[in-house]
């Protein structure tokens, strides 16, 4: 009989399941240990030599049992409806910045990269302040122009990478993943996108060509905002090579065994989470696109939104659970919205079960010039929020009673 295939949302459920366990253990055990024992030579000398009967493990930076069963539910999550399912792989990482640089640095190094110009603030530095020493220079346009994108991969074929991000804050522009890979492959550039505001429970870039997928599992793939964490997951191939095994080795940013065990707690309950998370941001952007105090709502759930068509091609199930807001009332607005929620936690970051609500002008952008503020498409009255589990009314009514006290300021 045919191997079973299982749902995604099965096998998160089972994420933390040891694969074996000599007590019986029904969730993954802590493997907070930094070394381990050899019980001969022989062992220790099979290890090293990658030959059979040797010890699985040897020193937790090149790998830790807890941290392998996280990478096996990563590439699950991701690949698990390839045809080649088997040969997906991940490798978890200290944060997801370990994760994108150590990717970037490994597969880019005497090359190029073409890269969208939205991107996570400290992507984009890194793109743009370390990168270029290093030796690798990027060359930034929008993705979704193909003509635009064409012309620079023609120009530039030193480029060997072309980088975004699945789904870009603050605009939540969405790529079109399908057409960028073929484009890319066209020109021997390897496609590798973070998806970590998508998610796989949305998209899985994978299936629609890429050929590496980064997450920083701070996020949503932990989803309880008690940790710090990247990951990488791709075929074996590609990991093999571009070394990346020994690139994060050697440069170090390997996650931790109590990371990894929280991270696997997180996801058991991923798909649940994902699935509120977007059901309530459809129904705070609907209502937040009404309000009189809004002008504008940056979702891509909303039909006016540029992306609309496209992330309904693309995405499943919903449209995760970020989205930003531009208020009428511009700085002033928002710094009274961010004084007033009750609900909503000011704090930067997002995936958390509950809501976080952020001004950038006021909070993360205060003190960044207006040139760079107007790159990242920061407005004086431009709001983040990602949108918790909690019962949509209440976020819904915090928002609606902080935005009534800034309209009677401003009244
Ligand atoms: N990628 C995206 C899209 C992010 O939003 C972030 C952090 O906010 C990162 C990468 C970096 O992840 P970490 O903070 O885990 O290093």
């Amino acid at each position: 009989m045919d191997k079973l295939h299982f749902s995604s949302e099965t096998e998160a459920v089972h994420a933390d399941h040891p694969k074996a366990d000599p007590y019986g253990s029904h969730g993954m055990p802590i493997y907070q240990t930094s070394t381990f024992r050899f019980n001969s030579v022989e062992e220790g000398r099979k290890f090293f030599a990658h030959e059979e009967g040797g010890s699985s493990h040897s020193y937790t930076r090149l790998g830790n049992p807890t941290v392998d069963r996280l990478e096996e539910a990563f590439a699950r999550l991701e690949g698990s409806n390839l045809k080649h399912a088997d040969n997906v792989k991940a490798m978890a990482f200290s944060s997801g910045m370990a994760a994108i640089t150590t990717t970037l640095i490994a597969v880019a190094n005497g090359a190029g990269i073409v890269a969208q110009p939205t991107l996570y603030g400290c992507t984009g530095q890194f793109l743009q302040e370390e990168a270029p020493e290093l030796g690798i220079e990027t060359h930034f346009v929008d993705l979704n122009d193909l003509e635009a994108l064409h012309r620079v991969l023609s120009e530039n074929p030193e480029i060997n990478v072309v980088y975004g991000e699945t789904m870009a804050n603050p605009t939540m522009e969405v790529l079109n993943v399908p057409a960028i890979a073929d484009l890319a492959h066209a020109h021997d550039a390897m496609l590798i996108l973070d998806n970590t505001f998508a998610t796989p429970f949305h998209l899985r870039p994978l299936e629609h060509g890429a050929d590496a997928v980064l997450h920083s599992t701070t996020k949503y793939l932990n989803g309880h905002g008690t940790l710090i964490g990247g990951a990488l997951v791709s075929s074996q191939e590609f990991l093999e090579r571009y070394n990346l095994p020994t690139y994060r080795k050697n440069l170090g940013g390997v996650m931790g065994p109590f990371e990894a065990w929280l991270n696997l707690n997180g996801l058991k309950t991923f798909n649940l989470r994902m699935e509120r998370h977007a059901q309530n941001a459809m129904k705070v952007a609907a209502y937040l696109d009404q309000h009189e105090a809004v002008a504008k709502v940056f979702y891509p759930g909303l039909e006016d939104h540029t992306d609309h068509d496209l992330a309904q091609k693309l995405f499943e199930r919903g449209y995760s659970g970020v989205l930003s807001f531009e208020l009428k009332g511009g700085y002033e607005a928002g710094v009274s919205l961010m004084n007033n929620v009750e609900l909503c936690t000011l704090a930067v970051s997002l995936g958390t079960v509950d809501t976080l609500i952020q001004h950038p002008a006021s909070m993360t952008h205060a003190v960044i010039d207006e040139e760079t503020k107007q790159k990242a498409g920061i407005t004086e009255g431009l709001v983040r929020l990602a949108v918790g589990i909690e019962t949509p009314e209440d976020i819904i009514n915090d928002l609606k009673q902080a935005l009534s006290v800034d309209q009677a300021v401003l009244a």
